[in-house]
């Protein structure tokens, strides 16, 4: 059986989310629907600042918007105190938007455009370089513009982490960061720009770890760094550890647990402290969790439109790789319930199967589920983190609807993209446009 995190739980057969019955926000807002329960981030929130705090007093946290990008997750980590790790110009805009102060941004990305320096630069945006093209295109628009850009560089500190090839960012052959060997090299050529500060350093070693070890390591490299910048005269702002902190999707026994905020806190922070102390300097301290915030806030729920017993028993059901990538990109796994029947117990084995024309649209393999049939509702755990913001409209199915739910009060958050949403942003070129006499 299905060990429910707190905030979800079971009434009258039906998983309920923040107060709220799974089973009558599908009927009301139609299906498939993400929902998501606002207290919980709160609470992921509070739980990262205080095992932070704990050790250090000036630590901030910057969201990384990739994870979920809807405008009211932002807002309601603006309420909290938060800051973004944004990587484009539209994270940029929605930080600003949710209210998020332009200090309490930092713009990564390994392939920033002149625009987008641009928008840094008259946002008051730091930014985190990553190579020494960009601090040459950065200084020159911030002459430009006559002010001067405070930076940090992106290392790549050649970690190796266990985690899924694709989300790994801090091997040696990562296509992000500068080579820690090189980056006294780039600061020294920044500390040479007229129109550029460097204030902080940056680093990102992957998602979805699940060790604190590669993080403290991580940590280690980086106050050394740290110490040997601090003697060529970098005034530190801030140290940005990045994210990444892995979470639990596995639900029903078996599967890795995550470590605690306060684990990580306690392998990490330590560290910088005691490099800090031996400088006499207090920079602040930041991390940027995605996943950890938002992952477990959220369910997708999807109608069952069919069962099919062929050579397995195919539960083919209303939301796919166009909602959830996930599985499909990373292998990765997600506890499935029946919600209309969320104390039942399991009958047999089902693969849970999406609407997309691909063999590979499967969602969940071979999982032990109470006898399914169509009509019934099933809500997939753990969808907060890297399910919407990676939704598509592949094979022309528009993006579905997001609601959040607050102690038993539920409201949209996004609607449900229509065939018009569709079709928005086609243009006929005019050897196409049919004129009718
Ligand atoms: C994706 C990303 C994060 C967040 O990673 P999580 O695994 O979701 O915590 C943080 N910083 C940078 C630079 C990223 O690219």
């Amino acid at each position: 059986m299905v060990k429910l995190p707190p905030h979800l739980s079971v009434q009258n057969q039906h998983l309920m989310i923040g107060g709220c019955d799974t089973v009558k926000l599908a009927f009301t807002y139609g299906t498939p629907l993400y929902v998501t329960d606002e207290t919980r981030i709160r609470d992921n929130y509070r739980e990262w600042i205080s095992a932070l705090s704990a050790h250090y007093p000036l630590v901030r946290i910057l969201y990384a918007a990739k994870a979920n990008g809807n405008l009211n997750i932002l807002k309601i980590l603006a309420m909290e105190g938060a800051g973004a790790d944004v990587f484009s110009a539209g994270e940029l805009h929605l930080a600003l938007l949710a209210g998020m102060k332009p200090e309490h941004l930092l713009f990564n990305g390994s392939s920033k455009t002149e625009a987008d320096h641009r928008l840094a630069v008259s946002k008051g945006v730091r930014v985190s370089l990553d190579s020494l093209d960009e601090l040459a295109m950065l200084d020159q628009i911030a002459e430009e513009a006559g002010k001067v850009a405070e930076v940090s560089f992106r290392v790549n500190p050649a970690i190796d982490v266990p985690t899924h090839p694709k989300i790994a960012t801090g091997l040696a052959t990562s296509k992000f960061g500068i080579p820690a060997a090189e980056i006294t090299d780039a600061y020294a050529a920044a500390l040479a720009c007229k129109n550029v500060a460097p204030v902080g350093i940056h680093c990102h070693i992957g998602s979805q770890i699940l060790d604190t070890e590669p993080f403290r390591r991580e940590a280690e490299v980086m106050m050394e760094l740290v110490d040997e910048l601090f003697h060529m005269g970098v005034k530190f702002k801030f140290i940005d550890l990045g994210g990444g902190l892995g979470v639990k999707y596995e639900h029903s026994g078996s599967g890795p647990d995550a470590p605690t905020f306060a684990g990580y806190a306690s392998s990490v922070l330590p560290v910088c402290k005691s490099v800090l102390a031996r400088l006499g300097i207090q920079p602040e301290i930041w991390i940027e969790p995605g996943r950890s915030l938002v992952c477990d806030s959220t369910v997708l729920l999807s109608k069952v439109n069919s069962v099919k017993k062929a050579h397995k028993t195919f539960v083919n059901i209303d939301a796919g790789f166009n909602l959830l990538a996930r599985p499909v990109m990373y292998d990765s796994y997600h506890e499935v319930l029946v919600a209309n029947r969320a104390d039942e117990a399991p009958d047999g084995t089902y693969t849970v199967t999406g609407p997309i024309c691909e063999t590979g649209d499967i969602l969940a393999h071979d999982r032990q589920l109470p006898g399914v049939v169509a009509g019934d509702l099933v809500a997939i755990l753990d969808t907060g983190a890297y399910g919407y913001s990676m939704a598509s409209q592949y094979n022309g199915r528009g993006r579905c609807a997001e609601v959040l739910v607050r102690n038993g009060q539920a409201e949209l958050m996004r609607r449900a993209e229509t065939i018009d949403d569709l079709m928005a942003t086609l243009k006929t070129p005019s050897w196409l446009q049919v004129n009718p006499e």
